[in-house]
């Protein structure tokens, strides 16, 4: 069995989050490979703030040439940029269960706030049969009082993806008899995300500390952003 992860997302710009994540991820699961897939045409996200498709796919592979003795076996897929209209995940699953032999496992990789979106996705209830979910937690798992928050996660997925859904404590995962498995991982992720970056862009205020120094170049050169 080879294990796939699916790591898609607008990445505008990607960031040392994203980077870290990834990392993280990889090593907790044992991925084979990871499949890095900038989205084309957002469907969830406001047009105008998003660059050109052929620039985000630049600023990852920078990114990635710059973290490579850091990231193992990551992959980049143009193929959403390939596509024409929105980005869909549904397809791009699709596409991967098509290409990849039978033996492979998917697993399609997602911060909590996207997670908690899913049910807006089209066919997202196909998309359960699928591939399996890691789900990356963050802090959020835990609330104030130190209680785990696993309930609000349970009401979501019995809710609104499918009742039959039972929670593993041992396993931190959701596993269902027809559906795979919905894994939750509190990654040590850091608190950064593209839209921190372009704001501190339009205040002037430096970014080196969020993205790879490559990427910084690319957007200053490029003038995005701003
Ligand atoms: P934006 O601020 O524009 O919404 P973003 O930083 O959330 O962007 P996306 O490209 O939308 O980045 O995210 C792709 C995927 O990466 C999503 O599943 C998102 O939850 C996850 N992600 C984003 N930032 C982080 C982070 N700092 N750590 C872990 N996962 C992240």
């Amino acid at each position: 069995m080879k294990h796939i992860g699916l790591f898609g997302g607008t990445f505008n710009p990607i960031h040392v989050g994203h980077l870290r994540a990834i990392q993280e991820v990889q090593n907790r699961f044992a991925l084979d490979k990871c499949y890095l897939i900038p989205a084309a045409l957002p469907p969830h996200k406001e047009p105008g703030e998003v660059v050109d498709a052929k620039y985000r796919l630049e600023m990852i592979q920078l990114a990635v040439s710059e973290y490579s003795d850091r990231l193992n076996s990551v992959v980049i897929s143009d193929v959403e940029l390939k596509r024409s209209g929105p980005s869909y995940t549904i397809d791009t699953v699709n596409h991967f269960k098509s290409i990849l032999p039978d033996y492979s496992r998917l697993y399609l990789i997602l911060g909590i706030d996207a997670f908690l979106e899913i049910d807006t996705w089209k066919f997202c209830v196909d998309l359960f049969y699928l591939t399996a979910f890691i789900v990356m937690t963050r802090s959020i798992s835990v609330d104030t009082e130190g209680t785990l928050k696993w309930k609000v996660l349970e009401d979501y997925i019995k809710g609104k993806i499918s009742d039959g859904y039972k929670f593993s404590i041992s396993r931190s995962c959701f596993v269902h008899d027809e559906k795979q498995t919905i894994f939750f991982v509190d990654i040590d992720s850091l608190d950064i995300s593209s839209t921190q970056i372009r704001n501190l862009i339009k205040k002037g205020k430096p970014i080196k500390l969020f993205v790879p120094k490559k990427v910084e170049d690319f957007i200053i050169n490029k003038g995005f952003y701003t």
